[in-house]
């Protein structure tokens, strides 16, 4: 396997920005837009956009069932936004999701008021404060104990990592810092061939009613 390559899913989304980013940070970078294009990909990026629209767009091949395997057979996941949204256990209000990122998670759950905001991310894994563009950003509302936080918005967990699955509620691909794709590229590198650890059941935080 090429593990230097990633894919980023072009359904829907800012895929281009994505592309660019890892082709800034020296990694090849292909459009993914069938599930047979994932062979060979060390990772794949899921770009923001609006999950619904992609779980739409995704209905026309067993994206499912694709990525799951992906995932099990090694490769890393990395989701922004609706990316996010689409890789976690359980969405609120109810949709459809892989489930590969042990956390409960909150649509557009910043409200109306502040649809759209930047805000410095508090990311020491990532070498300090990165610039976060929220738009109708989700929030997680309930972490597993085997996720660990790796970037914060105040006290609030904004970007997340479960072995191959890397999760961030924010854009990193639409400003110039290069880290949140460095970290993802370093991770495809590193952890293609590894397998899947156990998944508990046991929530770190109960989800608020
Ligand atoms: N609000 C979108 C959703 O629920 C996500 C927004 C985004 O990706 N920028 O899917």
């Amino acid at each position: 396997m090429a593990a230097q390559t990633v894919g980023v899913l072009a359904l829907q989304g800012a895929f281009d920005a994505h592309a660019a980013s890892f082709r800034e940070v020296g990694v090849k970078a292909r459009q993914i837009r069938r599930v047979a294009d994932l062979d060979g990909l060390g990772g794949l990026m899921i770009p923001g956009g609006e999950s619904s629209t992609l779980l739409n767009l995704m209905a026309d091949e067993p994206w499912f069932d694709g990525l799951r395997r992906f995932h099990d057979q090694g490769g890393v996941l990395a989701g922004t936004c609706a990316g996010a949204i689409l890789l976690s256990r359980e969405v609120r209000p109810q949709q459809p999701s892989l489930g590969l990122l042990d956390a409960v998670i909150e649509r557009n759950a910043f409200g109306r008021q502040v649809d759209s905001f930047e805000a410095p991310v508090d990311a020491p894994a990532l070498g300090g404060a990165v610039e976060g563009v929220f738009i109708r950003a989700p929030r997680f509302q309930a972490l597993w104990p085997e996720v660990d936080v790796l970037g914060r918005l105040g006290d609030e967990p904004v970007l997340v990592r479960q072995g191959r699955v890397v999760a961030a509620t924010f854009h990193p691909e639409l400003t110039r810092g290069l880290a949140f794709h460095r970290y993802v590229a370093d991770l495809a590198r590193t952890t293609q061939g590894a397998r899947s650890t156990p998944r508990s059941n046991r929530p770190r935080t109960q989800p608020t009613p």
